[in-house]
């Protein structure tokens, strides 16, 4: 009943009724009876005027009231009559009582003196007739309008409430999820559209947020299915409100068994209560990690690792917990499988790196020591000169290297062979390494050439006490194949600071100071800066020493050589000197070497023996006849013009190639002897006379020189100056002279100075000799004279062969 009281229709309707039932109400009791009332007393006036009328008529012809009554009572009066004195009972004022349908109305009336009473009864029906009338249209002309009205609101109420209930229903049915339903009603009433095109309007716009959210909350919920990670809500109890596809598949739950329950179900351990604590501990420094390592619980009781962490998301609503979990059981897996590897790895590269460091030590001592003798190499020497001269510049005491060459090795190795000279080198460092303190460096360079580091002395005496020492542990033979051979050494020392504080320096003195030694077969020299041909001295000299080519600065002074038999100057040996402008007269010996060095002996050699020629040309001229020597070094034994020259000059001066000699030592031969060879032959066939000079300091047997196209040797003045005092050269002058006899050689012996040394020559069978004794180098203009005061007689036959009349046999 309420539900229908309710009701729009309804409640229309009742108002309406209670409306006009309040009217009808007003109606029937204010209005009709008034309306009522109102005919009533018009009525009642009407009688009354009427009956005044009636009266005054009557009181106007007092003579005949009755006809008069009589009269009137045929109209609307009922009745009508006089009645003497007092009103009669029946004078009944009231309209409508009694229910007699009669109204009385008494008046007054005097006719003459008479007074009367003027009774009209008017007839009440017509007029309550009217009454009657009026009230039944009232009571009807309100029932039809009450029933109109209630007709009109209950037809007017549906027409109002039905496109609400449309309204409604199609809320409800948006309400239930048919967001496509319109809101759309087909009524005049225009509040009632804009009510609907309003809710219409709104539905599309909720439709569309609508759309919008579940369109957002499908990507959400699509990122949250597809993502590798299991991401899991919390509301602020820790219970779980979402539970992604990932964490479906990772703890093996679905997601409805978990939605509810508690988060730590899923771990090992209380996480959701220790990550709270942890985040408010991390609180002031936010930039932390946050998540953390933990032991993940599955459905099936299994464990496994993962990561995990949470973060907190406070709305207005509240706060939301996001966790976030990865399975990290295959990293996990990897992590060991890593460390194990990068263990094993570790252990691996220890192994190599043990290897390679032993590997490295044997490199490191074969980069730095020689193969053959097990010695420091050249580079170990370099680098520990270097910290030598770091040490003294620092200490302040001098250091000594001495840089030595083997006088006679290149022979050895090329007669003997490679293993012979091998197995000599190897004995050579073994004796100098025994000679030598641990604290010195014994070096091999290559070749033959050895050298030593005393990385402290106090004074030179230490460097030539050590040189000394050297010299001495090579003196004894060296047995090769059961043959015994001597080996001398040439050292060459530089000493820091003296000749040099830097390691380059050093080396390249020290190796000047070897070659002086060579050369000047001394056995050991110091460096002197004047015998340097790289000092500048020595640079300028070279520039001089080709300006005195072409000035003729160069003189030849001639030695003569005594035939031992004949008692004759046979021959001169041409000694070239240089008359320098400032320094004088310049020896050979210190300007040879440097001619060799730098390409000048070529031009020398041509002009020696172009004016060697001439000289021999100019004395033939005056009936002198005297073989003319000219020395030949290593370098022009190898100038492929040589012989040309040599050609050339003969031609030129008219000298027959036999008077002609030409003076070789052995080393310039063993430097190539194939390439000597070569020379010497072509010189032999022209008629050349050649001779072996400096015999027996270099190391050639007699047996190789046997095929040398030679036919002189000449014994090394060191022989025979000490031939006298030293029985061992003796020994080896006079064995010489026998076997280059037994040979078919003729022997000449240089450097005899003395008498004695002359006659022992002699006795020996010696064939020439030469030396002070006999005759020093002189100029050529000098010969003439020195001749005539000799005892020597010149020889003054032409030359036309070698003679071999001294020749003992
Ligand atoms: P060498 O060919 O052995 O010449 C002999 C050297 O011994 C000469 O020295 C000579 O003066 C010297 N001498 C001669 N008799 C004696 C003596 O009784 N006692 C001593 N102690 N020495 C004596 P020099 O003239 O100074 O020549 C030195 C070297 O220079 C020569 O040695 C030779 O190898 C070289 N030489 C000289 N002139 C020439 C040349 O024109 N061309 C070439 N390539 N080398 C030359
Ligand atoms: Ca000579
Ligand atoms: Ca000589």
């Amino acid at each position: 009943m309420p539900e229908l009281l309710n009701r729009f229709t309804s409640r229309i309707v009742l108002a309406e009724l209670t409306i006009h039932l309040f009217l009808m109400v007003l109606l029937l009791l204010l209005v009709i009876p008034r309306i009522e009332n109102n005919y009533r007393q018009q009525f009642i006036n009407h009688a009354y005027i009427d009956a005044q009328r009636t009266a005054g008529l009557i009181a106007q012809e007092p003579e005949r009231p009755y006809q008069l009554i009589d009269a009137l009572n045929n109209g609307d009066l009922v009745h009508a009559e006089l009645v003497h004195p007092a009103p009669d009972s029946r004078s009944d004022p009231a309209f409508g009582d009694n229910n007699d349908s009669v109204f009385y109305v008494a008046t007054p009336l005097s006719l003459g003196a008479t007074k009367y009473t003027l009774h009209i009864a008017y007839d009440e029906r017509p007029t309550s007739q009217l009454i009657a009338d009026t009230r039944n249209a009232g009571f009807i002309i309100a029932a039809i309008y009450l029933l109109s009205a209630t007709l009109i609101t209950s037809l007017l109420g549906p027409v109002l409430s039905r496109p609400l209930q449309q309204l409604s229903a199609a809320a409800r049915k948006i309400a239930a999820g048919l967001s496509t339903e319109r809101l759309e009603v087909r009524t005049p009433i225009i509040e009632i559209n804009t009510l609907a095109t309003d809710l219409e309007h709104m539905r599309r716009e909720l439709v569309n947020q609508g759309e919008a959210l579940s369109a957002r909350e499908a990507r959400i919920r699509a990122i949250m299915d597809n993502v590798v990670d299991a991401l899991i809500t919390l509301d602020e109890q820790g219970l779980i409100q979402s539970f992604n596809l990932a964490a479906e598949r990772i703890f093996g739950y679905d997601a409805k068994e978990v939605v509810g329950q508690d988060i730590d179900m899923l771990f090992t351990s209380p996480f959701y209560s220790s990550y709270k604590a942890r985040i408010q501990k991390n609180a002031a420094s936010p930039d932390q990690p946050q998540s953390l390592e933990i032991l993940g619980r599955r459905k099936d009781g299994s464990t496994f690792n993962l990561e995990a962490s949470l973060s907190e998301m406070c709305q207005i609503e509240g706060c939301l917990s996001i966790v976030v979990c990865r399975d990290i059981t295959d990293r996990k897996q990897s992590e060991m499988e890593l460390k194990s590897l990068q263990e094993d790895l570790e252990r691996r590269v220890i192994k190599r790196t043990r290897e390679l460091a032993t590997v490295n030590k044997e490199l490191q001592h074969q980069a730095l020591h020689d193969a053959l003798t097990e010695l420091p190499n050249r580079a170990l020497l370099q680098d520990r000169l270097q910290q030598a001269t770091r040490t003294a510049k620092r200490d302040g005491h001098a250091l000594a290297l001495m840089l030595m060459d083997l006088d006679r090795f290149k022979e050895i190795n090329d007669t003997l062979g490679h293993h012979y000279g091998d197995l000599l080198l190897q004995q050579v460092a073994v004796r100098m390494r025994s000679a030598l303190r641990d604290s010195d460096t014994v070096a091999r360079l290559g070749g033959d050439e050895f050298a030593v580091l005393l990385p402290i002395i106090q004074h030179r005496d230490q460097a030539e006490h050590a040189a000394k020492k050297i010299i001495e542990a090579m003196s004894p033979p060296f047995s090769l194949e059961g043959q015994q051979f001597h080996v001398g050494i040439s050292i060459g020392i530089a000493l820091y600071p003296k000749d040099g504080e830097e390691s380059v320096h050093l080396m390249r003195r020290a190796d000047v100071a070897m070659y002086v030694a060579k050369r000047s077969q001394i056995g050991y020299t110091f460096y002197d800066p004047s015998q340097d041909l790289h000092s500048v001295s020595r640079l300028a000299m070279v520039g001089e020493l080709r300006r005195a080519l072409e000035a003729a600065q160069l003189k030849l002074h001639y030695q003569p050589t005594a035939d031992l038999r004949k008692h004759q100057i046979t021959g001169v040996e041409a000694l070239v000197r240089w008359d320098h402008p400032q320094k004088g007269s310049i020896m050979p010996d210190e300007f040879i070497p440097l001619a060799e060095h730098t390409g000048l002996i070529k031009p020398l050699t041509v002009f020696v023996l172009n004016e060697a020629l001439h000289q021999a040309h100019l004395w033939n001229n005056s009936g002198l006849y005297l073989r003319m020597a000219v020395n030949l070094s290593a370098r022009s034994l190898h100038d492929p013009d040589l012989v040309t020259h040599v050609a050339s000059s003969l031609d030129r001066w008219n000298i027959p190639a036999e008077q002609l000699q030409m003076e070789i030592t052995e080393s310039a031969i063993m430097e190539d002897p194939i390439r000597a060879m070569t020379t010497l032959t072509k010189l032999h066939r022209m008629g050349v006379k050649l001779s072996i000079d400096d015999f027996g300091t270099g190391y050639s047997s007699l047996m190789y020189l046997k095929q040398l196209p030679v036919e002189e040797i000449k014994i090394d003045k060191s022989f025979v100056k000490d031939m006298l005092i030293n029985n061992e050269d003796k020994v080896i002058v006079r064995s010489t002279i026998d076997l280059a006899h037994n040979m078919g050689h003729q022997v000449i012996a240089e450097g005899v100075d003395n008498e004695a040394a002359l006659e022992l020559l002699r006795e020996m069978g010696c064939d020439l000799a030469q030396g002070y004794y006999i005759g020093t180098p002189m100029t050529a203009s000098a010969l003439p004279g020195w001749l005539k005061h000799t005892s020597w007689k010149p020889n003054t036959t032409p030359i036309t062969d070698f003679s071999r009349d001294s020749i003992a046999v």
